[in-house]
């Protein structure tokens, strides 16, 4: 028996050893108590084992105070390793040192037994048939054992505090070590009643150290860990359903399990309820994920599943689980978003980035197809957004819009492309060409009161090159549209290339124009106009481009251009300048001519034409009345009130104002009785396109009568024979302007006409 405890005694040491030696080594924070612990009982053990191997009365005695002593050296380390281990207070931290002094204390007494004979003596006696030297216990040894058995007991009122005080899931933690106390406590007990001679209390002591170590280091309790991680799972916002290797559902987190009705955690039913809800719950697929829509209309749900599969230690499925994600309110913000962002808020339909976008789209998918792409535009829509209001605009704009979704195909895509514009990419078999042409000219809209025709153009682009960005096909579509701007009786018309040409000439003539400026290149030519007697009395400026590459250039050819763009502006400022620069210079020279300058009503929109005329005239220091003004009667398509204020003062201000090109444009003699106009320019070239000469007298004689009875000087420009002179003198028309006198003259040359005119008269 002996020989087989002291095998045993061996081994356990042994393995007392290893566990120090992991304990030391661990990175993890109750290790090193962990270590000390193990440590301390290698020595009981080892002093058990010399007694009981040994049968030498010196060895045993020996034995005996390494025994002792490495009770003590363990009580002091069990309480290191409890405090750390239950993480007591540091506040405590004195009571432990109280307690390693009493310890200390009781080592001393223990050693203090060779001279007292108080604690201990040995006795042999016969065991296996050779000496075991036998403990004796006196009063020492009971005080030792009092010492220990305190210490043993507060550690495990430490534990059993920490065991109730703590939350039911963690509890597990302490409830496996103090089980091994109070095991190895029993153990010892019965040991101290049984008065056998070996101390196999011994055993427990150092399977205590090697369960410590384990439970300490090791040992992940997993109840706790299943509860954690239930606890976590069901804090999620997802519903989880696990499943076991033949995918059947073995749990679900608190979300799951009210999604899917589960009642006293049977889950039986999940795995069928879920396939009835979403269909497909991805089964046989290791990591799988899905968008899923329940229902229709409001109550339309989102859903993002996702499975995964686990895997055990062998790599075998050992289950899965599937997460559900309710993102319908995310789904539901992306979705309105989305449709802010592509649709137009007033009208509700494209935005001109998402047409584009369908069109691209529409005209990829179908590549054997030819389409059409339209673009509409509501001729003078400021005009019925100053007259009627920007209600009545908007009101105009969705009627439009819903015009357009009623009569386009419903496979076309449409949008508004911005203010009054809109634009369709159409199948070319779909356009009814006759049939749209008639339901524009018959656009009507009513406010209930009144009805308002609206001038609708369309104007086409046959998509001839499908790869084509879809920004230059609307492009086109929109260029096709100038061609028709103003017609009534044409309301559809396609681009072709001569358009290209020309955006490509205006984007030129725009790149060239400050330079031209500068070189000198844009010049005035002056007109001579004349009086009744034939005397000259001032000129007319009209602009030329002698261009280096084009040649001589006639205002048609980029005046329209830079209306268009408002370059205008820049041209007018500098020809207003050159007519004040000779002004000035005549005034020098006692010259006594005016000039009569253009206006565009396109100058009004991009500066103050008041104030800059005013401004070059003074710099220049002009008589306001040498510079005529001349406006035509398109300027007062728009703003009506604000351009009789402007020419108000511009006549109060000094200047001549001229009514040009009377007798083109819409010549209402009505808005003449209103216009603060000193001039009348009547154009004699449009009058001379109706055929029955008779009426056309009567006419020009009736304007001028009547302009000479408003006080109204009447001019008649292009006139081109001598009959046509004589015949409007005797009209009683005062000023005359045309080719029968001359051209427009080069400045020098202008002022020899000026002089031999002079000279003559
Ligand atoms: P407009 O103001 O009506 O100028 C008179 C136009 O009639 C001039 O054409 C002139 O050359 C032409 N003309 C003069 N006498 C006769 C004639 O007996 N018979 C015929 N058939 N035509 C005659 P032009 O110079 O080509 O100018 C055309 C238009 O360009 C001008 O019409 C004017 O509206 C515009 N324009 C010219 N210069 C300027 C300018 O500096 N600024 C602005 N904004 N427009 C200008
Ligand atoms: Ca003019
Ligand atoms: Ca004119």
């Amino acid at each position: 028996m002996r020989f087989g405890f002291s095998i045993l005694y061996v081994l356990l040491i042994i393995a007392l050893m290893i566990c120090a030696f992991f304990a030391f080594k661990t990175k993890k924070a109750i290790g090193k108590s962990v270590f000390h612990l193990c440590a301390a009982l290698i020595f009981p053990v080892a002093g058990n084992l010399m007694i009981i191997a040994s049968g030498n009365e010196m060895v045993s005695t020996i034995g005996a105070y390494i025994y002792y002593l490495g009770m003590d050296l363990t009580m002091s380390a069990l309480m290191k390793f409890t405090h750390d281990y239950c993480g007591v207070d540091k506040r405590y931290n004195s009571l432990r040192l109280n307690t390693n002094i009493i310890i200390a204390m009781d080592a001393v007494q223990l050693l203090m037994n060779p001279f007292f004979h108080h604690a201990f003596s040995l006795t042999p006696i016969d065991v296996d048939g050779f000496p075991y030297y036998k403990l004796v216990p006196y009063t020492g040894q009971s005080i030792h054992r009092v010492v220990d058995y305190t210490v043993f007991l507060s550690v495990l009122i430490i534990f059993l505090f920490k065991f109730f005080r703590s939350p039911r899931i963690s509890s597990e933690r302490y409830s496996v070590i103090l089980l091994t106390m109070c095991f190895v406590g029993l153990w010892s007990t019965f040991y101290i009643f049984a008065g056998t001679p070996i101390d196999t209390s011994m055993v427990g002591y150092a399977i205590f150290g090697i369960m410590i170590f384990y439970f300490a280091l090791y040992y992940r309790p997993m109840r706790l860990l299943d509860r954690m991680l239930a606890g976590v799972a069901s804090q999620m916002p997802e519903a989880l359903y696990f499943f076991d290797g033949t995918g059947r559902c073995i749990w679900a987190n608190r979300q799951g399990a009210k999604f899917m009705n589960v009642r006293n955690e049977s889950y039986d039913s999940v795995t069928d309820q879920l396939i009835r809800v979403f269909d497909d719950i991805g089964e046989d697929e290791d990591r799988w994920s899905s968008r899923k829509t329940i229902g229709v209309g409001e109550t339309t749900k989102y859903y993002v599943l996702e499975r995964q599969s686990l895997n055990d230690v062998h790599n075998k499925v050992a289950g899965s689980f599937l997460s559900i994600r309710d993102v319908t309110k995310e789904e539901k913000a992306l979705r309105v978003e989305k449709y802010n962002a592509t649709h137009d808020n007033l009208t509700d339909l494209y935005t001109k980035e998402y047409l584009y976008e369908c069109t691209a789209r529409m005209i990829g998918e179908h590549p054997g197809e030819n389409f059409l792409i339209a673009f509409i535009n509501v001729t003078d829509f400021k005009i019925i957004n100053d007259i009627y209001g920007s209600d009545f605009g908007d009101f105009v704009l969705k009627k439009i819009a819903s015009y357009i979704m009623e009569t386009m195909p419903e496979d076309s895509v449409y949008g508004r492309m911005g203010g009054d514009k809109f634009g369709i990419c159409i199948a070319e078999r779909e356009f009814d060409e006759a049939k749209i042409e008639k339901s524009l000219s018959d656009f009507v809209v009513s406010d209930g009161v009144n009805r308002h025709n609206i001038l609708l153009h369309m104007g086409v682009y046959e998509v001839s090159e499908p790869d084509l960005d879809p920004s230059i096909m609307y492009d086109r579509a929109h260029m096709a549209l100038s061609v028709i701007k103003n017609e009534y009786q044409r309301r559809i018309s396609y681009y072709d290339d001569k358009m290209r040409d020309s955006v490509i000439w205006s984007q030129r003539l725009s790149s060239q124009l400050e330079d031209a400026i500068a070189l000198k290149h844009v010049v005035p030519y002056i007109q001579p106009i004349l009086n009744t007697e034939g005397k000259i009395v001032g000129g007319e400026a009209l602009v030329r481009w002698i261009h280096p590459e084009y040649g001589f250039l006639a205002p048609d050819m980029f005046v329209p251009v830079f209306e268009k763009n408002g370059m205008i502006a820049e041209l007018d400022r500098y020809m207003w300048r050159c007519a004040c620069e000779i002004l000035a210079r005549w005034k020098k020279e006692g010259k006594d001519l005016f000039i009569s300058i253009n206006i565009s009503p396109k100058d009004f929109y991009f500066m103050n034409v008041n104030e800059e005329i005013l401004k070059i005239t003074s710099a220049y220091d002009i008589e306001p009345r040498k510079l005529r003004i001349e406006i035509t009667e398109t300027i007062m398509m728009t703003d009506v009130s604000n351009r009789l204020k402007n020419l108000m003062k511009l006549r109060d201000d000094g200047f001549i104002v001229e009514m040009d090109d009377f007798g083109s444009g819409y010549s209402s003699l009505n808005l003449l009785k209103d216009m603060p106009v000193d001039v009348l320019k009547i154009d004699m070239a449009f009058l001379k396109q109706s055929k029955e000469n008779i009426k056309t007298q009567k006419i020009l004689h009736n304007i001028i009568k009547m302009s000479d009875d408003l006080g109204i000087v009447p001019l008649t420009e292009g006139v081109e024979t001598i009959e046509q002179y004589r015949m409007l003198s005797e009209m009683g028309c005062k000023l005359f302007q045309g080719y029968y006198f001359s051209k427009p003259l080069p400045l020098e040359e202008f002022e020899k006409y000026a002089y031999d005119n002079l000279l003559n008269n």
